[in-house]
């Protein structure tokens, strides 16, 4: 559903994406993992019409970004990450502007609409000002927005970032809800968590280039099944371990305190990239 081949992005002599390659399958959940400044958005961007690319290609449901741009536009919805509601109309009213953009006639136009502000839980709230709610409902209406044309791909950039615990789940929970409808997701995160949680697949993005693609609990086993994080010299450090009966015998031999754990998706890059997700 999503094929990028070969992406490369200069903004000037900043080398922002490096060859970037990846196939997204139909209804599939994808997570771009990658720290602040690895080229998340740029690649959202990109595949969404907002920038150019500077080399390489890409598809979204077989139809080329550059040469095929308006039928490429109509088989995704964006997320982006800063809330961009109209603040001076409605939540009705906001979808409603996206849906003529989209040239949805009237009656299908007010249907969906409807359809999906009962899916997003927000139908009471269709005549507030969008300036009148709280970030987890925007973040709501935006996915709502993002829905009304019936995209075949969802593009989420940093879907939840800056919302508490509560609206996070509340969030992944609606995220998983529009995949088992059939919609593909592209979600670029930095919370290791949330990609653990939501992602069937997941790419490490370090510095532009992709480091490693596979299934979560692919990535984990490359390093082990258990972690032991103990403290030496001021400096924490972790050890990883095939078997617990492995984990066992190094503890045997400790004297300092640690605390044995299973090995997370945060371990994985750390020892791919070696540097943490922040
Ligand atoms: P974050 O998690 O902070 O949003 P990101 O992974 O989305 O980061 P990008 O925003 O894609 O990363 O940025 C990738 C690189 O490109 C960074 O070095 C950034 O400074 C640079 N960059 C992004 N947009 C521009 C721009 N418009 N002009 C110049 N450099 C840019």
């Amino acid at each position: 559903m999503i094929r990028i081949e070969n992406l490369n992005k200069y903004y000037k002599s900043i080398h922002a994406l490096k060859g970037v390659t990846l196939h997204v399958a139909e209804g599939e959940l994808f997570a771009y993992l990658g720290p602040n400044g690895a080229g998340k958005t740029t690649t959202i961007r990109i595949l969404n019409g907002l920038t150019t690319l500077s080399s390489g290609n890409a598809y979204l449901n077989g139809f080329n970004i550059e040469t095929h741009k308006l039928q490429a536009k109509q088989q995704s919805g964006l997320v982006p990450q800063s809330a961009n509601l109209d603040q001076e109309l409605t939540v009705f009213e906001n979808l409603d502007v996206h849906g003529r953009l989209f040239g949805m006639p009237a009656k299908k136009r007010v249907e969906k609409i409807h359809e999906l502000l009962e899916y997003v839980d927000m139908a009471d709230r269709k005549d507030s000002l969008t300036k009148h709610l709280s970030g987890g409902l925007k973040r709501r209406v935006m996915v709502a927005r993002a829905l009304v044309h019936s995209p075949k791909i969802l593009f989420l950039d940093e879907p939840t970032v800056g919302l508490d615990a509560n609206i996070r789940r509340r969030i992944w929970g609606l995220v998983k809800k529009i995949q088992q409808n059939g919609t593909t997701i592209f979600l670029t995160t930095h919370y290791i968590e949330e990609a653990e949680f939501l992602a069937q697949r997941v790419s490490f993005l370090d510095k532009g280039a992709i480091v490693a693609v596979d299934m979560p609990q692919n990535l984990m086993r490359r390093i082990g099944t258990w972690a032991i994080d103990r403290i030496t010299d001021n400096q924490m450090e972790t050890v990883y371990f095939k078997t617990r009966e492995d984990a066992n015998k190094y503890i045997g031999g400790q004297k300092e305190s640690f605390t044995l754990r299973r090995v997370n998706l945060e371990d994985a890059f750390l020892s791919l990239t070696g540097k943490k997700v922040l």
